[in-house]
């Protein structure tokens, strides 16, 4: 693999894929961004970006085939890879929430204990638990995790929440904020001395980016 470019992956289609293009123009890195392409050469820095699912992207980047990405925090906590976060990007704020029933009455984290709880993060949802000595029977399902309380899958659900108008509109309420999240940029750990410098450049542009927004 070309060590002197750096691959950069970002969402295919998805929350996160308008800021993180917009992210990399506005570090002015040209691209022909054809409707339905998967990668791109960057035309006037040597870089390429590959569109994948926002899930992928952690193990792409610790595999090493891609050498940046752009996730989540949540999404990026969740796998577990062995990756390192080299930025925070301020955008695609969210949290991930437990909600319950609206007419259950709900005291404190305590009162979860022995309970199930439907997510699509059981690590993050299990580390928080454990930090808060409570059992739980964690139910990892893969989606639509908002409508298990109603139908009787489990007691309260743990997911994103950004406006928390979907908790509202499945008839829960939002008790416990577990994890804080933004979109991150995320690097390998096996960089060459090239891709480092090519890193290094791209932070540079991000941080004046920034610093010009505010
Ligand atoms: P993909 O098809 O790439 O797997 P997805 O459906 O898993 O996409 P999106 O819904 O596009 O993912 O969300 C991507 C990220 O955007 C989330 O992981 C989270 O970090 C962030 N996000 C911000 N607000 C929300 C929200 N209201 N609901 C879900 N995710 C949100
Ligand atoms: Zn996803």
């Amino acid at each position: 693999m070309n060590k002197n470019i750096l691959r950069i992956a970002i969402q295919k289609s998805g929350r996160l894929s308008e800021d993180s293009l917009k992210l990399i123009k506005e570090c002015g890195i040209r691209f022909d961004n054809g409707a339905g392409k998967l990668k791109t050469d960057a035309t006037n820095f040597p870089a390429e970006i590959l569109f994948l699912r926002d899930d992928d992207i952690p193990g792409y980047v610790e595999d090493g085939v891609a050498h940046l990405g752009i996730v989540g925090e949540n999404v990026s906590e969740e796998s577990s890879k062995n990756v390192d976060t080299v930025h925070r990007l301020g955008f695609s704020k969210c949290r991930l929430s437990i909600g319950v029933l609206r007419e259950h009455e709900y005291a404190g984290v305590q009162d979860l204990e022995g309970k199930s709880i439907a997510t699509t993060y059981p690590r993050l949802l299990g580390k928080y638990l454990e930090s808060n000595g409570v059992t739980a029977q964690i139910h990892e399902i893969s989606g639509s995790v908002e409508i298990a309380p109603s139908i009787g899958l489990a007691d309260a659900v743990c997911d994103i929440v950004s406006s928390g108008s979907t908790l509202l509109s499945n008839g829960l309420k939002e008790v416990e904020t577990i994890f804080k999240s933004e979109a991150v940029m995320i690097a390998s750990k096996n960089l060459s001395d090239v891709q480092q410098d090519l890193l290094d450049q791209l932070l540079f542009r991000i941080k004046s980016v920034q610093v010009a927004k505010n």
